[in-house]
């Protein structure tokens, strides 16, 4: 969207990968629609919106007597707004709808971001290193930490524990709690979830049980084992106390991804 065009308003959507990762596909209705943008506001929905590092995802919209690809999905406010493939008509406001989504993009992505939480997880606790940014592909991610140096024995060390720490199957677990609630927790402070805005009056709140608590808006799988395994392939200077860690998914059990 661009900067000089207001989306219409809309009623907030309710985010239904908030409280339920797995959704592929569910029904809603359109609440709004951006003709400008090629855009509709769902009253609920499962697609995700890029953010926190995580990428959106695609899907379809299928209306009684026509259907769109979701090409991307962006949050404005308390909106989400999908941006519709195609061209022709749109969908019209109090349409009903089957939003599905691209599963084996948004599963990967499942999976990579919580493997990211372990190793934020293991990286705290063994080394006392805050995370400094990351970002996610389903393939590929990147994770940057206050840490002076990663040697190349440091780094084995750390994929190896992290991978133990995948294979202990610890569960995921999301709560949604008052702001003043998540304040409280010690835990949250190191994801400075002081920077949040002043307006947000609930912080959703994503744990790996034992081992990584966040204030955290992406979609993670509900236990460790479904990440697989990683593996660092990288490592990155990014200034004097700022060092990258980049890495891939690997083959978990009965799993589909090719090697490497
Ligand atoms: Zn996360």
């Amino acid at each position: 969207m661009t900067d000089s065009h207001t989306a219409p308003d809309a009623p907030a959507t309710d985010l239904i990968y908030h409280v339920d990762a797995y959704a592929r596909s569910i029904e809603a209705r359109v609440v709004a629609v951006d003709a400008e943008n090629r855009s509709v506001a769902l009253d609920r929905t499962i697609v995700y919106a890029a953010g926190g590092g995580q990428p959106n995802d695609t899907g379809r919209l299928d209306g009684p007597g026509e259907s769109w690809p979701i090409e991307s999905a962006k949050k404005q406010g308390a909106v989400v707004w999908h941006r519709l493939g195609g061209e022709g008509s749109l969908p019209a406001v109090g349409e009903a709808v089957t939003v599905s989504i691209d599963w084996a993009h948004r599963y990967r992505l499942m999976r990579i971001h919580t493997a990211l939480h372990v190793l934020c997880g293991t990286i705290f606790r063994d080394y006392g290193a805050l995370v400094t940014g990351g970002n996610m592909g389903p393939d590929k991610a990147r994770m940057d930490f206050e840490m002076e140096q990663f040697t190349p024995e440091l780094v084995s060390q750390i994929e190896r524990v992290a991978n133990e720490e995948i294979a202990a199957g610890r569960e995921t677990r999301v709560k949604i709690l008052p702001r003043e609630e998540a304040f409280q927790i010690p835990d949250l402070i190191r994801t400075k979830i002081n920077l949040l805005p002043e307006g947000i009056d609930e912080i959703r709140t994503v744990e790996i049980v034992g081992l990584d608590l966040q204030a955290d808006g992406g979609t993670h799988v509900a236990n460790t084992r479904e990440c697989g395994g990683i593996k660092i392939i990288g490592t990155r200077s990014k200034g004097k106390s700022n060092k990258r860690l980049e890495l891939i998914l690997i083959n978990g059990e009965g799993d589909e991804l090719p090697a490497g």
